[in-house]
């Protein structure tokens, strides 16, 4: 199979922390490669944003992990980086840049419950994430 275009896509993030669901928008970057199988590897090129596959259904299961990574990263007077944002950027560190979901026939192979999540530390911003499929 002939590598596929990197394809990206635009997240306008309207909260200051918060995780918004991007599968849809990666999902139409997959189709407009036009590739069938493969890796959906999915990239932010950011270090106050990160991803993540979490539960698609109750919303509060997205509150519930942003309640819990304020409580384990306060954004403490102590830290060093000027910019006063190193919660967002340890907390970027624990999501990670990248998530990669199997390609079949044309659609991302997510678990029912599943959804792909681009998690804003330091918004509101406008973020891109890169999607390109592999193999
Ligand atoms: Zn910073």
């Amino acid at each position: 199979m002939p590598e596929t275009e990197l394809q990206q896509i635009t997240v306008k993030t309207p909260g200051h922390q918060e995780l918004v669901d991007i599968t849809h928008q990666v999902q139409q970057a997959v189709a407009a490669t036009g590739a069938r199988s493969g890796m959906v590897y999915v990239y932010s090129p950011h270090t106050t944003a990160g991803l993540t596959i979490q539960e698609n259904a109750d919303p509060d299961v997205r509150l519930d992990v942003l309640a819990h990574l304020a409580w384990l990263v306060p954004n403490r007077p102590d830290f060093r980086h000027m910019e006063g944002n190193s919660d967002a950027h340890i907390k970027t560190a624990m999501m990670g840049a990248s998530q990669a979901v199997p390609l079949d026939g044309g659609r991302m192979a997510l678990g029912t419950w599943q959804a792909i999540y681009l998690c804003e530390f330091d918004g509101p911003r406008t973020r891109r994430v890169l999607v390109k499929v592999l193999g």
